[in-house]
């Protein structure tokens, strides 16, 4: 039996499938043609996957009054809670239950019967291993909008900093992003117009408080266009920003889809990532979500995950623009990094509208 590398999402488990250099046809997603690796021939990723089914405890096992809404079927918990497989949950079934075929035999419940995680309801446990401790983000958010802004005691910020250097993601020099800003007339903004306004001026946002002034940037002119709402007849004018040395950013795309299997290298386990899994999606999303009604204190939450993460030595901030399919947003916190280099003035013809009815 042959998996194969478009099986999976993890690009650990994928660059093993890839170094082996076989080529052949699929088992299970039925690609053909692609690097495939032979069930049983190693043990390199069966390891790998034991490791990661011993977080959790088949519902037997589990003591009276766990609560039944943390459990679920492993098929079910590695296709919607891990980013891991390329594959629907009745496909992982037959996959992992091939990979881990010797333990399928000896635990059977384990694939077959709801599973859960014991540390997930030890108090003890959360509070040194949860980045929310045993609050959860709606706890965080009331708190530090309410109680205490600048001392918030919520966020285990040892336990985030673990998994923010995982998603770290360098640019080098001479790389371009884009900036835009509605304009008055067909004249447009000049180079040195189209940085940040002064930190006398600056408005508070997602990534950064009133009174602080970072610089916004996107990967495309279009993704800028759809982050300033552009109208139509609306001129705006698109600056390129050229980056004048190597950075390192903490890509908060992706920090939901740090492999797992590269814990033992960076300081973390199977069950303390499978703890805070929700949490990290939760970050992911709130620094994209778009906000309808600018209220600042909304912003507050991003804020203090952007300010601790400027705090450890970090250039920006990147994150997926919601306003955009596929586009990508950068907020760097030195303006100074990046240089104007050029502007184009265009002039809005027609916007194309996608709506749901409510
Ligand atoms: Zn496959």
């Amino acid at each position: 039996m042959f998996c194969c590398s478009n099986c999976f999402a993890d690009a650990e488990i994928k660059a093993i499938i890839d170094g082996n250099k076989t080529t052949g046809t699929c088992d299970f997603c039925g690609s053909k043609n692609v690097h495939v690796y032979e069930l049983g021939k190693d043990q390199i990723i069966t390891e790998l996957f034991d490791g990661l089914l011993d977080t959790y405890t088949p519902v037997l096992n589990l003591p009276n009054g766990f609560p039944k809404r943390q459990t679920d079927l492993i098929k079910n918990i590695l296709c919607y809670n891990w980013h891991i497989f390329n594959l629907k949950p009745d496909c992982i079934y037959r996959l992992i239950t091939s990979i881990c075929a010797e333990r399928y035999k000896e635990q059977p419940e384990l694939f077959d019967s709801p599973v859960g995680i014991l540390q997930s309801q030890n108090h003890d446990y959360l509070e040194e291993n949860s980045i929310l401790k045993n609050y959860c983000w709606d706890d965080f958010v009331e708190g530090i909008k309410r109680k205490n802004r600048f001392h918030s005691n919520y966020i285990n910020t040892d336990k985030l900093f673990t998994f923010l250097r995982c998603a770290r993601k360098p640019h080098k020099a001479g790389e371009v992003f884009f900036r835009s800003r509605i304009c008055p007339n067909e004249k447009g903004y000049s180079r040195k117009e189209m940085g940040p306004p002064p930190d006398t001026k600056a408005n508070g946002g997602r990534v950064n408080p009133t009174g602080i002034s970072i610089l916004y940037l996107s990967d495309s002119r279009d993704t800028t266009l759809y982050e300033i709402r552009a109208g139509v007849y609306d001129y705006v004018t698109v600056g390129r920003f050229r980056l004048q040395k190597d950075i390192e950013v903490i890509n908060l795309a992706d920090i939901d889809r740090i492999s797992p299997f590269i814990g033992i290298d960076y300081g973390f386990d199977f069950t303390q990532y499978a703890t805070n899994i929700e949490h990290l999606k939760m970050i992911g999303q709130e620094i994209a979500k778009p906000l309808r009604n600018d209220n600042a204190l909304d912003y507050l939450p991003t804020q203090y995950i952007s300010d601790y993460i400027r705090s450890k030595g970090y250039d920006g901030i990147e994150y997926i623009s919601t306003m955009c399919k596929n586009g990508v947003n950068l907020a760097v916190f030195d303006q100074d990094l990046f240089k104007c280099t050029g502007t184009t003035i265009y002039d809005v013809k027609s916007i194309a509208y996608s709506y749901d009815q409510i």
